[in-house]
């Protein structure tokens, strides 16, 4: 039997807030247990929640983004469940009112152009962390994450393969980063994946059973776990066997997926109004003002970066992959009008710099300024490109200007008519049997001359020079 595969993905998104949902407490990483708790997320009685602005402010221009229509009245729903990390026993979260409904995002696999459509995407808090350590006596609750502020955006069912996914996990998470809402980091758990799977009998209307896939934290880990369960679904199918409605947790180690639990119906959640929150109203003078705060997203950047500056696709790709590569990019440009050569030198020397630092581009040790300093000292026939590639590692660890390292190198390309006439008369005086070749016709034999040039000047004539220079001496 042929299945087609159908999945629908929900993300949460840690928003960049200082504070949390609901509560003044800080949203830091990897602080003591339990140091960054109130009265209102350790759920005490008596207390009441306040919303976030900020949140409610990264939520709409995220819902902007990916083109969704905002509920201008929008609201909190409590959603009921028992958990240890829960300490409230209820996660305030949104139902029938999210804050962002029916966009649409468009996604690149091959040479195919495809939108997914976003179902929705809600506030809600995240829960605190059950810490179980190996022979501690029973388990310990941290609250510090309970109430950080999360974005759940919940797509339709519209992809159909592990590429597919990855190529919309990719660039949601580009355009998170590039509103400054998200860090997207998935190895924290900064930006979670929940692909829903199922399959159904080509030709067949009706969705099959889906099941929920967690535990993925990274790219490579998607796609392994969504082509695992597609495989095992269809052993089981085909076996005349049934999908059971659960959610199964992604094993790195062993490269598969197991039964976590069976999946609940959303009445079982007994969700409810959140009487202690008013309806949140949204003036569309507001929505408006933030559409205009809407940086220029990936897409739009990757297509100007070819049709102004002429790049090559892939170029504008790996460029736009981060608003920091993309802006020092853009720097450079600035002052050094030769768009392929400046992404020539950002994609490879730099790039290879950065990424075996770890380094962000808004962080790089060598400026848009020097790296530009650098171009003109080939442009200006000062050092050979070949010179320029040597010294970029030096350039980019000791954080000093090019020229100086040129200087206390003397890597200074020699142009000089006189000093290479010098160098020039030598390779003929000693390449006899060749110089006759070239006479007699054999032009091919000029690069090798040219090569002993290069070679007894250690590199630094400047080749244009000594071919001019050589053709007119063995003219003569
Ligand atoms: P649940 O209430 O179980 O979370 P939802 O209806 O909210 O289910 O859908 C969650 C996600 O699962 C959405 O992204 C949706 O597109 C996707 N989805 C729903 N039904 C299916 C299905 N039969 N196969 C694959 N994905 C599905
Ligand atoms: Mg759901
Ligand atoms: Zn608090």
């Amino acid at each position: 039997m042929a299945y087609e595969v159908v999945i629908g993905l929900e993300v949460h998104a840690q928003l960049l807030t200082q504070s949390k949902m609901f509560c003044a407490c800080g949203t830091k990483f990897g602080l003591p247990a339990n140091s960054q708790t109130c009265p209102i997320c350790l759920g005490m009685p008596g207390t009441l929640p306040v919303i976030n602005k900020k949140a409610v402010e990264m939520a709409v221009r995220t819902g902007l983004a990916l083109q969704c229509r905002i509920g201008e009245k929008n609201r909190f729903a409590r959603k009921n469940y028992f958990y240890p990390d829960l300490p409230k026993g209820y996660q305030i979260s949104q139902y029938e009112a999210p804050i962002c409904e029916q966009g649409s995002v468009e996604v690149e696999v091959g040479q195919a152009k495809k939108p997914i459509r976003i179902r929705r995407a809600h506030l809600e808090e995240d829960a605190g962390k059950n810490i179980h350590e190996a022979g501690a006596h029973g388990s310990r609750v941290d609250l510090n994450r309970a109430g950080t502020p999360l974005l759940e955006i919940v797509t339709e069912p519209d992809m159909c393969s592990a590429d597919e996914v990855v190529a919309y996990l990719k660039q949601l998470r580009e355009t998170l980063m590039y509103l400054e809402v998200c860090d997207g980091n998935m190895e924290e758990g900064s930006l979670r994946c929940e692909p829903n799977l199922s399959l159904r009998p080509v030709g067949q209307k009706a969705f099959g059973t889906k099941v929920e896939l967690k535990n993925i934290n990274s790219f490579k880990f998607v796609k392994e776990a969504i082509e695992y369960e597609i495989k095992r679904q269809t052993k089981v199918l085909n076996e005349g066997g049934k999908i059971a409605q659960e959610t199964r947790l992604w094993d790195s180690d062993k490269g598969e997926t197991a039964t976590m639990r069976s999946k609940e119906e959303a009445h079982d959640y007994r969700y409810f109004p959140d009487p202690d929150l008013v309806p949140l109203s949204l003036s569309p003078e507001w929505i408006e003002e933030l559409r205009t705060t809407l940086p220029e997203l990936p897409g739009a950047r990757q297509r100007r970066f070819v049709g102004e500056y002429g790049l090559p696709k892939y170029d504008a790709e790996v460029l736009t992959g981060t608003k920091a590569m993309a802006d020092y990019f853009e720097a450079c440009v600035r002052l050094f009008p030769q768009p392929k050569t400046v992404s020539n030198w950002v994609m490879g020397e730099l790039l290879r710099e950065l990424n075996n630092a770890g380094v962000s581009a808004a962080a790089s040790p060598v400026s848009p300024e020097r790296l530009v300093s650098l171009l003109q000292l080939v442009e200006k026939a000062t050092i050979s490109l070949k010179v320029a590639r040597e010294i970029f590692p030096e350039l980019y660890a000791s954080g000093k200007a090019p020229e100086q390292i040129v200087q206390e190198k003397g890597l200074t390309q020699v142009s000089d008519e006189g000093a290479l006439a010098k160098i020039i008369d030598e390779v003929i005086a000693k390449n006899h049997a060749q110089v006759e070749q070239y006479r007699g016709g054999k032009e091919a034999v000029l690069g090798f001359l040219v090569g002993q040039v290069m070679k007894s000047s250690g590199g630094k004539a400047n080749p244009g020079k000594v071919n001019e220079l050589l053709k007119k001496k063995l003219a003569g």
